[in-house]
């Protein structure tokens, strides 16, 4: 399809700049460009010319010798020797203008082209008019140097393509002044050998032009890669004195291949910079969740916003870091850029700030708040047996205050909360729920054992009378006990029923356990009172 074609090569042409195009001759519309071309390709033009002109000028000397055999006796061989030391010596001065280390200007080397094409034509026409070999070899010969010529022409200008259809031209006398054809073979020669020409003209045009358009690719490329190269080092640069701690990357195995100076600062890796290097970036995330989740998040976004983590240094220290992430290239492979902001101090104030809104400041044990927190978490977490609540009530602590001060009270406070710890087990949970109520979580599935560790606490508080200032102050608690199932009963219900079961002890006189079974049916617990306390089932 010419159309189709020539619509290309004219896009082809609005595309490239004016500079870069390339003439009718093969060479480029600027002479600017057309030099620095040259310039860049004298080195392989200049090396192949002295090959050319030393080893074409020897070869064609060489043929003395056959001349000799076959011509030895004519006194054509002599003039025909002294064309062929002449070629020779023109050989030997093109190898001679072109070699040597440094550059040679244009002029020159087309000169030395012109010189090597003169004498190559000019030796040649020395070689047919000694042998006068016969009409049809000398035109077959004519035709193939022609066509020969062409295709190993560098062309440096309009002028040595010149010269090749001036010595056609040249040989079309030659053959009609010593052979005499009829003036048809001639024009059928002069055809024939213009066909070769116009021929060859495209050939050393054609691969004029490619050799440009190679050159100008090669060109574009090489610009590329420097242009790319030194994006890249903009980058690495830019990176490294970034102030925000940064880490790359690679996607295929998660091999760390950049972390600039603020982070090698942040992980403790100012010295020993080396290491860091090949560390997979799992091993700086203390928690595989917030790893999978980063990692989740670029799978299906290729970018995290901001995503509070935990990170550790290189000994393990942790830094919480608020981390944003985005996949990138870097040095040519899928790579993921993280910078990170270091809040580790606004983490630290964050979980100070929720332990204390979770501790009773006065006892240091878990407030109300802290309490729920914790029961729920453990009723959470996955095959937890049941629970013994027991919520306790100091009996008649107003008086305590009434008499002897809120100073006191807040002593007696301290040291019961000290007495009921003693009483306990590490996993059980103590916390301060009221001004003067206690409560306790304990993993016991029967409620005897929790009726028995209650009766421990009381008797532990009611056995010995506290000291405080020279005062002798008997304390007593009312407990009331319940047992919690997980995920049957939520831990406010099951406190409610320990309330009661504690209203129903003061109730019944004070210090005193009483509990309140599950509502699914269980065997009744009755207890006689017992000089030092006592525990009652409650009714209902
Ligand atoms: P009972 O429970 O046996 O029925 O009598 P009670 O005297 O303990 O009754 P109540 O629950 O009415 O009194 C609790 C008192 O605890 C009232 C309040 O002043 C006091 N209280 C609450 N919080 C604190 C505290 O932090 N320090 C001190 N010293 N007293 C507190
Ligand atoms: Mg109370
Ligand atoms: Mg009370």
């Amino acid at each position: 399809m010419p159309g189709r074609g020539g619509a290309a090569r004219a896009a082809s042409r609005r595309r490239t700049p004016r500079a870069l195009r390339i003439g009718r001759h093969g060479l480029f519309a600027d002479a600017a460009i057309e030099q620095a071309y040259l310039q860049a390709k004298l080195r392989s033009v200049q090396a192949g010319l002295r090959r050319f002109g030393l080893g074409g000028g020897l070869l064609f000397l060489l043929g003395a010798f056959i001349d000799w055999s076959a011509l030895g006796e004519s006194w054509r061989f002599a003039p025909l020797l002294v064309v062929r030391l002449l070629v020779f010596g023109v050989g030997a001065y093109v190898a001679l203008v072109v070699g040597g280390a440094g550059p040679r200007r244009r002029s020159t080397l087309r000169d030395a082209v012109l010189a090597f094409e003169l004498a190559a034509g000019l030796g040649a026409a020395a070689v047919t008019l000694a042998y006068q070999p016969d009409l049809a070899y000398r035109v077959v010969t004519v035709l193939a140097l022609t066509l020969v010529l062409y295709a190993y022409l560098p062309v440096f200008g309009a002028a040595n393509l010149w010269v090749l259809p001036a010595l056609g031209v040249l040989y079309l006398a030659e053959i009609g002044i010593t052979l005499h054809p009829t003036p048809q073979f001639l024009g059928f020669v002069a055809v024939l050998l213009a066909l070769a020409h116009v021929a060859g003209w495209r050939i050393a045009t054609g691969n004029a032009r490619v050799r440009r358009q190679r050159w100008l690719m090669q060109r574009r490329l090489r610009h590329e890669v420097r242009v790319r190269r030194g994006a890249e080092q903009n980058l690495r640069h830019a990176l490294e004195s970034c102030p925000v701690p940064l880490l790359v990357h690679r996607a295929v195995d998660g091999q760390v291949v950049l972390l600039n100076r603020a982070a090698r600062v942040l992980f403790g890796t100012g010295r020993q910079e080396a290491p860091i290097g090949e560390l997979p970036v799992a091993s700086f995330f203390r928690r595989a969740d917030e790893l999978d989740a980063v990692l989740a998040s670029l799978r299906e976004r290729g970018i995290v916003r901001h995503m509070d983590v935990q990170l550790r240094t290189v000994d393990g220290a942790p830094v919480d870091v608020m981390l944003a992430a985005r996949c990138l290239r870097y040095e040519g492979q899928a790579a993921v850029l993280s910078s990170l902001v270091e809040i580790t101090a606004r983490k630290q104030h964050e979980r100070e700030l929720r332990r204390l809104s979770a501790t009773d400041p006065l006892t240091g044990l878990r407030n109300r708040r802290g309490f729920f927190n914790k029961a729920e978490a453990l009723l959470r977490r996955e095959g937890v047996g049941p629970l013994a609540l027991l919520l306790m009530d100091v009996d008649h602590f107003k008086n305590i205050n009434d008499t002897h001060g809120h100073a006191v009270g807040d002593l007696v406070l301290q040291m019961l909360a000290g007495r009921v710890k003693a009483v306990l087990r590490r996993p059980d949970v103590l916390a301060r729920v009221g001004g003067e109520e206690f409560a306790v979580l304990a993993p016991l599935a029967d409620l005897d054992d929790a009726c028995a560790l209650a009766e421990r606490i009381r008797d532990a508080v009611a056995r010995h009378a506290m000291r405080i200032h020279g005062l002798r102050l008997e304390v007593t608690l009312s407990i009331g006990v319940s047992l919690v199932q997980p995920g049957r009963m939520a831990i406010d219900n099951a406190l409610s029923r320990a309330d009661a079961a504690m209203y129903r002890a003061k109730h019944a006189g004070r210090n005193r356990v009483e509990h309140r079974a599950d509502p699914t049916p269980t065997t009744p617990h009755a207890r006689s009172p017992s000089p030092t306390g006592a525990h009652q089932r409650a009714g209902g």
